[in-house]
C-alpha cells in the first residue's frame, strides 16, 4: 500500500499548487480566493521509484470557532487517513497564529508531520525558513510548489520511511 500523504495548512499557502504538483495534474483548483477546495481531493502520484497518495484539504483559516472547529471536517479527517503530514506554511506571510494553532495539533498526535515552507522562490531558503523552526514539529523544508523547487527532495525526505 503506497503511503498517504494529506496536504494542510491555512487557506493561500499553495496546497493544491502542491496537489498539481504532486499529481502532475490541473485536478485541484487553484485560485487566489482564500478556501476555494471544500472538500478532501484525492490523487495518485509518484516521483522516480516514490509512489503516494496525496489529499488535498481546504484549508484552516485560524477564524474557525476554536481548535476543534478549526480542525473538525475534512482536515481532521484527512491528517487521520495520513501516513505523513505536510503542513504549509507561507514564507512571505511568515509565522501566523492560525500556523501555531495548527502545529499544536499536530505535535499531539503520534504521526509524521513535517513543516514545509512554500513560495520561496526569489529568497534565500534559510531566511524563508527562520520564523518556522519553533513549531516543534519535523523541517522546516523549503519549497516553491508552483516552480517545482524542493518537490523531489520532500518527497524523498519525508517519505524515506515508506
Ligand atoms: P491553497 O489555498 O493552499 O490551496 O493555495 P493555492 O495552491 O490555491 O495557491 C494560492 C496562491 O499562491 C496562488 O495564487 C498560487 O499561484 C500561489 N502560489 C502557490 N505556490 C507558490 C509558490 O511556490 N510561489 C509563489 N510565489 N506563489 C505560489
Ligand atoms: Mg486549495
Amino acid at each position: 500500500m503506497n503511503p498517504v500523504v494529506a496536504l494542510v495548512g491555512r487557506p493561500n499557502v499553495g496546497k493544491s499548487t502542491l496537489f498539481n504538483r504532486l499529481t502532475r495534474t490541473n485536478d485541484a483548483l487553484v485560485a487566489d480566493m482564500p478556501g476555494v477546495t471544500r472538500d478532501r481531493k484525492y490523487g495518485e502520484g509518484r516521483i522516480g521509484d516514490r509512489a503516494y497518495i496525496v489529499v488535498d484539504t481546504g484549508g484552516i483559516s485560524g477564524n474557525e470557532d476554536g481548535i476543534d472547529a478549526a480542525m473538525a471536517g475534512q482536515s481532521l479527517q484527512a491528517i487521520e487517513e495520513a501516513d505523513v503530514v505536510l503542513f504549509l506554511v507561507d514564507a512571505r506571510a511568515g509565522l501566523n497564529p492560525a500556523d501555531e494553532m495548527i502545529a499544536d495539533h499536530l505535535r499531539r498526535l503520534n504521526k509524521a508531520a513535517w513543516v514545509v515552507v512554500n513560495k520561496t522562490d526569489g529568497m534565500d531558503p534559510d531566511v524563508a525558513m527562520v520564523d518556522f523552526h519553533g513549531l516543534g514539529l519535523q523541517g522546516p523544508l523549503p519549497i516553491a510548489a508552483a516552480h517545482g523547487r524542493g518537490i523531489r527532495s520532500l518527497i524523498e525526505v519525508t517519505m524515506a520511511d515508506y
